[in-house]
């Protein structure tokens, strides 16, 4: 049997009226509240934590979150239609993004917490009183996170904290975070380990990261000192954090892919505009072949890149293991929206290269794309290792 054939068997899927009413929702609310505002929030690097809440209000965080842990459950390709509209709409990644880590924080308390910690966080989660982050990443543990450095000793039935997380998504003012520290053994085998931490224990320290895009995402660092959790607070066993974290990240990466997605479509939507109405040659320039074909190249890759992520959102309905899926489409659609922002500046000319175009935003909002979750160099490392049986 060809290894092709799982794919091909595994895409009868289609789009419900209910999925494209989630976008247009999503796309209109973006437009109409995110996208006059999203600026000042990306000029300040503040994070909206107003649209935040009502995003919360309407459901839109809850949609990975079971009815009874006051969630709003929906599918995936759901999931992939709320970010991935919420994005085009604002022209800005920020706002999806947010939304991709706080439900990554809430599936890995959902997927790894004990009953208790479901019962207190869920519905707060779900509902926006709550704001999530995830933290890996430290100084020395990028891609290789066996690295991880911050340090987990047990204390009778608490664990003390120390050390730091280089880089978080959310993190000016997540509450929860779920972070991997090592977990300190006498035998020296030190254990990385997931914990649920409330940034309002004392020791937590925070402080802004300036980025050169996502400016809206309120990325920050943390430092810990001393920080106590209880026990309960440990996600899914002790020693398992890299698996724990592994996990989780596939469906985290369809939600970057959304991201991606969104990019696109607004970038070729701005190109399209523009081109419509600029006259060069005393004619519009979207007559020129030369631009028409550019704009058709993208338009093809969009659909692919949209296919590719849609495949993956119903392979996790499913219940089928979906992680080189979600590689795939992270991988093609965040490059995607690289290649696609940059052309779609071409297409301005000068006009987009002005500050006060939207072009630049989304293009320094896409290289970004390309790191969190999962570089690009990972994301082909984990299709190869599942195509290659290695
Ligand atoms: C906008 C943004 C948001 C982020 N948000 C979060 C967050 O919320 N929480 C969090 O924990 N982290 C977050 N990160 C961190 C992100 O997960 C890391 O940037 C990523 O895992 C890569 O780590 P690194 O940047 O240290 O690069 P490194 O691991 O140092 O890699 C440097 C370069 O080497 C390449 N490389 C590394 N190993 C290999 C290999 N084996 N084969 C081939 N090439 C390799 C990489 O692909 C990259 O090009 C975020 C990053 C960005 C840019």
């Amino acid at each position: 049997m060809s290894i092709f054939s799982r794919v091909m068997a595994l895409m009868a899927f289609e789009l419900t009226d209910d999925h494209q009413k989630i976008w247009e929702e999503a796309y209109t609310f973006s437009k109409e509240v995110v996208e006059p505002v999203i600026g000042e929030y990306e000029e300040a690097c503040r994070y909206p934590l107003k649209i935040f809440r009502e995003m919360g209000r309407r459901g839109w965080l809850g949609f990975n979150i079971p009815e009874e842990y006051g969630g709003s459950e929906r599918d995936t390709i759901s999931y992939v239609m709320l970010i991935e509209a919420l994005t085009e709409g604002s022209s800005s990644a920020s706002v999806g993004l947010i939304v991709d880590t706080h439900c990554l924080a809430s599936e890995t308390v959902r997927l790894f917490g004990n009953e208790y910690l479901k019962e207190k966080y869920l519905p707060k989660l779900a509902n926006a009183e709550l704001v999530g982050g995830f933290a890996i990443t430290e100084a020395n543990a990028g891609s290789n996170v066996t690295n991880i450095r911050a340090t987990a000793i047990k204390d009778g039935d608490e664990y003390v904290l120390n050390g730091e997380k280089s880089i978080v998504v959310g993190g000016e003012v997540a509450d929860l975070l779920v972070a991997s520290f090592r977990v300190v053994s006498d035998d020296g085998n030190d254990k990385i380990t997931a914990f649920l931490v409330d940034t309002r224990n004392p020791g937590v320290e925070r402080e802004p990261v300036d980025c050169i895009g996502l400016k809206a995402c309120g990325l920050a660092k943390f430092r810990f000192k001393d920080v106590r959790v209880p026990e309960e607070n440990v996600l899914g066993d002790i020693g398992k954090g890299i698996r724990v974290a592994l996990s989780v990240l596939d469906f985290g990466r369809i939600g970057v892919a959304s991201v991606a997605l969104g990019i696109t479509g607004a970038a070729l939507a701005h190109a399209v505009e523009y081109a419509k109405k600029r006259v060069q040659f005393g004619q519009p320039i979207i007559k020129f072949q030369g631009l028409r074909w550019l704009l058709a190249d993208l338009r093809v890759e969009f659909d692919a890149a949209k296919l590719l992520t849609l495949r993956a959102a119903y392979l996790r309905d499913k219940g089928v293991r979906y992680t080189a899926e979600a590689a795939m489409a992270k991988l093609y659609a965040t490059e995607l929206a690289m290649r696609a922002t940059i052309k779609a500046i071409q297409v301005y000319g000068y006009h987009g290269y002005l500050k006060s175009s939207p072009l630049g935003r989304l293009m320094n909002d896409a290289k970004g794309l390309e790191m969190a979750e999962g570089t690009s160099e990972i994301q082909r490392i984990v299709i190869a290792r599942e195509f290659l049986g290695d």
